[in-house]
């Protein structure tokens, strides 16, 4: 019996280790990396100059304390703040954590105004974390059964419905913030209209709310913008960051400006591992790479020539629903459950994921080149079409 708590579903197959987009597993068979361990392995795997950068920093120091300053924070703080033209960032580990920051920091929002028990409006089939404020926030009821009572203070509307945001504002004086993925992850890859977006921060500076923009996933470059509300320019008052900013390293960040900024002093927040000095290393060289070796633009390239290779090569089939998504975000809808695909893939040599029952997610490292996309077409069009074909 496995001493590993029974929290996940797992395939048969672990790896050894990675070799760009390849990952081998302890039998000597490669893989072909569609996933990067869900939106994290940004530069994919073993990337020379992230694997210098961290080794260099292990050989200095590895933690310190934030009882003490870190220069390498402030050095990040500064990088983030530039790139989303916003000003403060709070570093803690997870994306839970970053969007637990950012709910308390709607709540101090609310207080400061008078407002004692404030209310965020959240969206339908949003994902935000696994801790009991961020799984209230997530709007998956299967997730949240059985850890009742909830926290309070969430109210919901389905994902881009203006119409439905409208109405809370009007009989709800309690609603501090709105928060929201731009594009939803885990819900099925599903992509905010730019008109949305505005309409939306608009409302926000309207009502006095707080926009909050849940980055975890869509962040980092991915989209083919550092982040995924930059495609609207609907530019959030809090933002927050995870998975991919560190290409491996636990980090996360939640990210202020606007309304947001400057609410929190000493003794409001806090974390110890937070933007220790190898996690702000390891997240330094992955946006210093990005940028050096231009990953946005072949992030929006190579995403290009995988939805057009796959609706090429699934055209006419009968149970492609959609092919959607932004940049290196890419979800494959189906018209059945087809959660079956990903152990199926795996056999073949390829890894990808399966998200909101039927919708296959691609979320391949910013390193892909146009012949990684031909090959992982190559391998997932076929695958796809069986599955179908079997009825
Ligand atoms: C993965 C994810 C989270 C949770 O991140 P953890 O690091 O697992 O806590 C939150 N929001 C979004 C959009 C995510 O994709």
């Amino acid at each position: 019996m496995s001493h590993v708590m029974n929290t996940y579903a797992r395939l048969p197959v672990a790896f050894t280790h990675g070799e760009g987009v390849w990952l081998h597993d302890e039998t000597g068979k490669r893989y072909l990396d569609a996933l990067s361990g869900i939106a994290v392995n940004t530069l994919g795997h073993n990337h020379p100059r992230l694997v210098k950068a961290i080794a260099d920093q292990a050989a200095r120091v590895l933690h310190t304390s934030n009882l003490y300053g870190i220069p390498l924070q402030e050095r990040l703080a500064d990088r983030i703040a530039e790139l989303a033209g916003m000003d403060e960032v709070f570093f803690c580990n997870s994306g839970c954590e970053a969007n637990e920051a950012a709910i308390k920091l709607a709540r101090f929002h609310g207080h400061r105004k008078g407002i004692e028990v404030p209310h965020i409006i959240v969206m339908e089939n949003a994902f935000h974390g696994r801790t009991l404020a961020t799984l209230s926030a997530t709007g998956n009821r299967k997730a949240q059964a059985g850890f009742e009572p909830l926290v309070q203070g969430f109210i919901r509307v389905p994902y881009k419905d203006m119409g439905a945001i409208r109405q809370v504002a009007e009989h709800n004086h309690n609603v501090v913030a709105v928060m929201l993925e731009m594009i939803q992850g885990e819900g099925g890859v599903n992509v905010a209209d730019e008109a949305f977006q505005r309409e939306l921060r608009a409302l926000c500076d309207e009502r006095g709310w707080l926009l909050i923009c849940d980055e975890v996933q869509c962040g980092m470059g991915r989209t083919g913008t550092w982040f995924g509300w930059q495609h609207a320019g609907a530019k959030p008052d809090v933002m927050t960051l995870a998975k991919g900013l560190a290409s491996g390293v636990p980090i996360g960040a939640c990210v202020t400006a606007g309304l947001a900024k400057g609410l929190f002093g000493p003794g409001n927040h806090g974390s110890t591992f937070g933007g220790n000095p190898l996690a702000c290393v390891a997240a330094l060289t992955t946006l210093d790479t990005i940028a050096d070796d231009g990953l946005m633009q072949n992030a929006v390239a190579v995403g290009e020539a995988i939805r057009r290779g796959m609706a090429e090569a699934l055209e006419g089939v009968q149970g492609v629903v959609d092919i959607r998504g932004r940049g290196l975000m890419i979800g494959i809808e189906l018209d059945r459950p087809c959660g079956v695909l990903m152990g199926r893939a795996a056999e073949r040599g390829l890894l990808i994921s399966v998200t909101a029952e039927r919708v296959v997610r691609l979320l391949p490292a910013l390193t892909y080149t146009t012949a990684d996309a031909q090959t992982l077409v190559s391998m997932l069009a076929p695958l796809v079409r069986e599955f179908l074909a079997q009825g």
